[in-house]
């Protein structure tokens, strides 16, 4: 099996792609690189300069060093990048919240979480989101406390609401692809759009 193996060097922002046959499955080559022995940064450090002789490597850490792996199907694991699958979609978000759903809960039998409390996870996310939009409306009024958009951060509250919206959905058992797909056609149709998903 041929797995790619990126190795990006944050301090200089090098990058380097090497494809390796050497993994017997994805299984094999995940364990490796997060936990084994190309877990941390001493290790890293050899791969990514080609094992040289007579130089130092590192202590173990795990910041200096960014992997991502992938094979034909696309990448299966990424640490410290943010992962952009080759194809997501809606089935596969709600098919990881339903498998994550037990990791939350600190034993099998607490309660259920309520839509309520999803509510309440919905409107804190989407005010995270707005708070970062109110700081770069500071900048536009001139007002003190503005600063410039903060886009890895604004990304992280737009897959927050999401997902949150996304979990109420999986509550309620609502297809969310269906949902989605019938509101977009719907408006269109009403505002005399040609526009169809
Ligand atoms: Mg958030």
């Amino acid at each position: 099996m041929t797995i790619s193996i990126r190795i990006h060097e944050n301090a200089t922002g090098e990058t380097r792609t090497i494809e390796s046959e050497e993994y017997g499955d994805l299984a094999q080559a995940h364990f490796i690189w997060s936990e084994g022995n190309y877990g941390c940064d001493c290790n890293r450090f050899l791969f990514f300069h080609d094992f040289p002789e007579g130089v130092e490597s590192p202590s173990c850490d795990d910041n200096l060093f960014s992997v991502e792996l992938s094979c034909d199907e696309g990448v299966f694991y990424s640490d410290g990048w943010f992962l952009k699958p080759r194809e997501l979609t809606f089935d596969n978000v709600m098919e990881a919240l339903g498998g994550r759903e037990p990791e939350w809960h600190h034993s099998p039998d607490c309660p259920p979480v309520s839509l309520s409390f999803r509510g309440m996870e919905l409107g804190g996310e989407a005010g995270e989101l707005l708070n970062e939009l109110k700081k770069v409306e500071r900048v536009r009024f001139g007002l003190a406390g503005g600063k410039e958009p903060d886009m890895e951060k604004i990304e992280e509250e737009i897959g927050d609401v999401i997902l949150t919206t996304a979990l109420i959905a999986r509550q309620l058992n609502i297809d969310l692809a269906g949902a989605v797909l019938n509101k977009f056609n719907k408006t269109s149709k009403k505002m005399g759009f040609d526009t169809r998903l």
